[in-house]
């Protein structure tokens, strides 16, 4: 695949304190360096606007209102992107920031733009990254989650595939992190089935999607035809590997 969408999950850029995990992101733009050097086009999606915010501000407090959430976001935003500016870099990489509604996604004109605006920076070699503009958003008109901006994303830019790294392996039969038995999917071919066969557990504090958003991605990206890999993003170069075909957590085709 040439054009390749890759969301990165809270829980894989930043620590259990909630600080961006930098050694994680010059490594990830290391590799992201390394596939575009090969003539890859790359996208990046990424959450950690609400993480970066609260361990920036350093509190916690008032945490269920939708005004200081925006607030943590607006300033998160900004400690997210100028941490991946600094991962890029040392590999000559200029990254651009798109912030994105459900709106652009509804209104066929700012679609066309955003669409437009999105291969003009991957023509530059600029990798573009994209997050929810939460700052600007309310729960009504939300997208929610990076899981189905990452898929819509895709489809946008009519990618070849979309990657999702998460703090976990693939999907399993039920939350690997609640169950000890739970196994490994290494690919679906039939999403309904699957969703009828596996176990759905909570996810974690910081996480919004979970597993049920990663799957209603795979639908949306499935349904255009391109396929989708749920991988561990934290875990020795899986990029690099998976560009060598090795099998890497759960592909949906
Ligand atoms: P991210 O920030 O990477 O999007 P989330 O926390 O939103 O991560 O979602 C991943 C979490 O979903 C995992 O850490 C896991 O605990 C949980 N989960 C629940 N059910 C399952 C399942 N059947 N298979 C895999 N993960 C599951």
């Amino acid at each position: 695949s040439r054009k390749i969408v890759i969301k990165v999950g809270s829980n894989t850029l930043a620590d259990k304190q909630g600080h961006i995990n930098r050694a994680f992101l010059s490594e990830f733009a290391e590799q992201v360096a390394g596939l575009l050097q090969k003539g890859k086009q790359i996208v990046l999606v990424s959450s950690g606007a609400r993480i970066a915010g609260i361990s920036t501000i350093g509190k916690w407090e008032r945490k269920r209102d939708i005004h200081y959430k925006q607030a943590l976001c607006a300033v998160g935003q900004v400690e997210l992107m100028e941490a991946w500016r600094k991962a890029f870099e040392p590999h000559q990489i200029h990254i651009g920031q798109l912030l994105l509604t459900a709106d652009d996604f509804s209104n066929d004109i700012r679609t066309l733009h955003m669409r437009n605006t999105l291969f003009t920076l991957v023509d530059e070699g600029v990798v573009p990254i994209i997050n929810e503009n939460d700052s600007v958003c309310v729960d009504e008109i939300k997208i929610g989650d990076n899981d189905n901006l990452a898929a819509l994303s895709a489809i946008l830019w009519s990618a070849d595939l979309l990657i999702l790294f998460s703090d976990i392996d693939g999907v399993y039969t039920k939350n690997p992190k609640e169950h000890q038995d739970a196994e490994l999917i290494e690919m679906v071919q039939d999403l309904s089935a699957l969703k009828a066969s596996i176990s759905v557990g909570s996810t974690n504090s910081f996480g919004t999607g979970g597993i049920a958003t990663k799957l209603e991605a795979a639908e949306k990206v499935l349904s255009y035809g391109i396929p989708m890999i749920l991988a561990h993003g934290g875990k020795n170069r899986v990029l690099e590997s998976l560009q060598r075909g090795e099998q890497r957590g759960t592909a949906f085709i």
